[in-house]
């Protein structure tokens, strides 16, 4: 076994913890911290300073998914931290002790099966989610995989780089795969929160035309801070469809990059969409899309679902943010504060992201 020279690794941390399907969050402040001698080759122990809080997070607590969680469930899959430990016999890591490191919803796969090989990582069966499957974020200490961190550039902040981790890989992927170019408009139903905020960032350095759609004050400023060339407010306009075409040359974008986790987002999508886009599906609710099987064909849509990214991806990801073409916009709080984060998000309250502090380094 390897531990970072000078550390000691507690025994207990703090941690949120949802102890089982429907329990309330709780912070425990003796929950056990796996100790190096007991980590398992390719397992590494990283000591969290900050992490994000994704839209993810809530589904996971609510268990309203049909793929169920762990419990007791420790959430969280947008963390930076430092390697303070490595398990015996880890074979040719690509991480050394004292790296500092993000720690991403995909947080192993096998590397071998055809999904793996084919640059599918995330659908690969034997795949470990965090905070969903193994244990994620809101925690002082996590394991973690050697060969699925992602090392953080040099000089991105860890409170800056940590969104990058979900919502910046997402959105990053899923405008690669939205078969756009130069110029071209796209429509991000769910603008103002976490995954769109970046999502708008990352178009833009793309080249392309944004129509940032969400509601409220707060969501339009930022979105207009961050280059959107149009807004529209889902709840107050009159005709979304046609204000949408109309903001782009009449004909609608295209391509679509759904980030909003409702089935109203899809379903206007399909009619708003110019002949032969894309409808690229981010945001996750459980429901049906409503696409009109007539005017998908007609119209020549394509309906394309995309899902986190690689490890490739999350790297380019963080090096166009290292850069400065993408900055994440958050609000910084305590791990204690992640009850209250939930109700907001419920709410649709958060413009951005919230990043929780949960160790000083
Ligand atoms: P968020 O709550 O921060 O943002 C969602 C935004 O959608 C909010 O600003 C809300 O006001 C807006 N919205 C709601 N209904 C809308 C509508 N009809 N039209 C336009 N905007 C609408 O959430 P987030 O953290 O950005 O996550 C969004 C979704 O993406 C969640 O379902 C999450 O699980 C999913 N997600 C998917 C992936 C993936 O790999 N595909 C990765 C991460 C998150
Ligand atoms: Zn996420």
């Amino acid at each position: 076994m390897s531990t970072l020279e000078g550390f000691t690794i507690p025994k207990t941390q703090t941690a949120a913890v949802v102890k089982e399907l429907g329990a309330p969050l709780e912070i425990e402040k003796s929950h056990p911290v796996k100790q190096a001698a007991d980590l398992k080759p390719g397992e590494c122990l990283v000591h969290i300073s900050h992490t994000g809080v994704c839209h993810t997070d809530l589904h996971a607590k609510e268990g309203d998914w049909p793929v169920p969680s762990v419990h007791p469930l420790i959430g969280g899959h947008e963390g930076v931290g430092t390697i303070v430990a490595i398990g015996e016999n880890t074979p040719n890591s690509p991480v050394k002790l004292g790296d500092r490191v993000g720690i991403k919803w995909m947080a192993d796969s096998c590397l071998n099966c055809e999904f793996c090989r084919r640059g599918f990582e995330m659908n690969c069966p034997e795949v470990k989610l965090s905070g969903y499957t193994v244990d994620g974020t809101f925690s002082e200490y996590v394991v973690s995989y050697t060969n699925h961190v992602t090392p953080i550039p040099a000089n991105l902040e860890s409170a800056a780089a940590a969104s990058i981790l979900c919502a910046g890989v997402t959105t990053y992927k899923a405008l690669k795969v939205s078969n756009t170019k130069v110029g071209d408009w796209v429509a991000l139903p769910g603008a103002g929160g976490g995954l769109g905020h970046l999502a708008v960032q990352y178009a833009k350095a793309m080249g392309l035309k944004v129509i940032a759609i969400d509601t409220g004050a707060a969501k339009e400023k930022l979105v207009k801070s961050l280059g959107a060339d149009v807004w529209i407010d889902f709840k107050t306009s009159k005709d979304i469809v046609a204000d949408i075409q109309a903001a782009s040359d009449g004909l609608g974008p295209h391509a679509a990059l759904v980030t909003a986790a409702s089935q109203t987002g899809y379903t206007q999508a399909i009619s708003y969409l110019r002949k032969g886009g894309t409808l690229v599906c981010v945001g996750m609710p459980d429901a049906e899309m409503g696409a009109n099987v007539f005017w998908t064909v007609f119209k020549s849509i394509r309906i394309q679902g995309s899902y986190v990214g690689t490890r490739q991806d999350a790297i380019e990801s963080l090096d166009i943010a290292a850069a400065g073409k993408v900055k994440v916009i958050y609000e910084q709080k305590g791990l204690d504060a992640l009850k209250s984060v939930y109700e907001d998000l419920e709410a649709g309250k958060i413009a951005g992201r919230v990043i929780l502090e949960v160790s000083k380094q």
